[in-house]
């Protein structure tokens, strides 16, 4: 199957060319196209009116704008949505919106299911079916502001799938963005979630915008981290620490680290030992994020726990803050509208 082109693919500059060679165009209809796609989330050319009905008849099949096909959403009863689209090919995939006062923040997908295969984790366990284009990502928020009526203010890639193993497409999608002929969203209000792929942290230290980097830690020794996440025979802990390093280094950023508090698991006071004394050295904020039951092997903490771990970690000079789950009775952790879907 061939992927079809999709409009939400291109960057700026090849805005700019395809419609000054390709299309002999002005330049000043690359940013017309632009603003209606991106600003006023207009998909159909037909209806984009300061476009000459004639020039709207030849651009709507060779510039076709493709966002995800909607299928389902579900609401919780804490206002977190989540919504399951389709792609050509019969790829689903799931994007969460959360809501905070007036604050929101769409949660992205950047790969149709995962190749990690973290434990503990439904997209992880739903297999891996392939990375997502660029458009295929930008296409879930705009698709999403469409249906909600508002722009969104922050976007966090803590989706399905592990951001940095399609870093390509995802500096792509940062950098549409980001733009202010497009989306026109601030690095900061966008967050990168890794599962810690030591390339890929590097090359986001490289990146010329000031995105914030989240990790996801939730074991602090190899061999606890090797049982939860089998990435971490690839990136072990000191390699992955070292990474940290050098990315705080040249962006002076601090980095957010999630922790999913399993019951017995990596939930005793030795682990907020280590985790202190891994991260010591770092500038980090540590997220304390109740597990969501996806496998009948783990359960999540009991709150007194969290409690401990979150003031021994405070003792130890790491800020740290314990998080309210969000969505839980729509299954809105990582992977689990689209395995109900597949009924497994
Ligand atoms: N692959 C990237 C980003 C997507 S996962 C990563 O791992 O960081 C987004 C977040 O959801 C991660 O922090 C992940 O650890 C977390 N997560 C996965 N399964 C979960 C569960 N069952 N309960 C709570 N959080 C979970
Ligand atoms: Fe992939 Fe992240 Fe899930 Fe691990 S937690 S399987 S890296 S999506």
């Amino acid at each position: 199957m061939n992927e079809p082109f999709n409009a939400l693919d291109l960057s700026y500059e090849e805005w700019i060319d395809i419609c000054t060679t390709r299309l002999a165009l002005p330049r000043y209809r690359a940013d017309q196209l632009c603003q209606w796609i991106y600003q006023k989330k207009v998909f159909n050319v037909h209806e984009m009116t300061n476009i000459p009905k004639e020039l709207r008849e030849r651009l709507a099949y060779e510039l076709m704008i493709l966002p995800p096909v909607h299928v389902t959403e579900e609401t919780s009863r804490d206002g977190t949505k989540k919504f399951l689209w389709q792609f050509y090919d019969g790829v689903r995939i799931e994007t969460v919106l959360l809501t905070h006062g007036n604050h929101t923040t769409a949660c992205l997908s950047t790969q149709a299911g995962c190749p990690l295969n973290c434990s503990f984790c439904a997209t992880g366990k739903s297999g891996f079916a392939r990375n997502l284009t660029a458009g295929e990502i930008t296409g879930q928020l705009l698709a999403m502001e469409k249906r909600m009526g508002t722009n969104i203010a922050n976007v966090v890639f803590m989706g399905m799938g592990e951001p940095l193993l399609n870093c390509e497409a995802l500096f792509k999608v940062i950098s549409t963005l980001n733009s202010p002929k497009m989306r026109n969203m601030g690095a900061r209000h966008i967050t990168v979630s890794t599962s810690g792929i030591v390339p890929g942290i590097l090359a986001l230290a490289d990146f010329p915008l000031p995105v914030r980097l989240s990790v996801s830690l939730h074991a602090p020794n190899d061999g606890l981290r090797n049982k939860l996440m089998p990435v971490n025979k690839k990136y072990p802990l000191g390699p992955l620490v070292d990474a940290l390093k050098i990315y705080q280094k040249k962006t002076g950023e601090r980095i957010t680290v999630e922790y999913i508090m399993i019951r017995n698991v990596n939930d005793e006071p030795e682990h907020a030992y280590e985790t202190a004394a891994l991260l010591s050295g770092l500038g980090v904020y540590i997220n304390l994020i109740p597990y969501n039951p996806v496998v009948d092997d783990y359960q999540r903490s009991n709150p007194e726990r969290v409690k401990n771990f979150s003031a021994a970690l405070t003792r130890m000079g790491i800020e740290n803050e314990i998080r309210r789950e969000k969505g839980t009775d729509i299954n809105a952790a990582c992977g689990q509208l689209r395995r109900k879907e597949q009924g497994n």
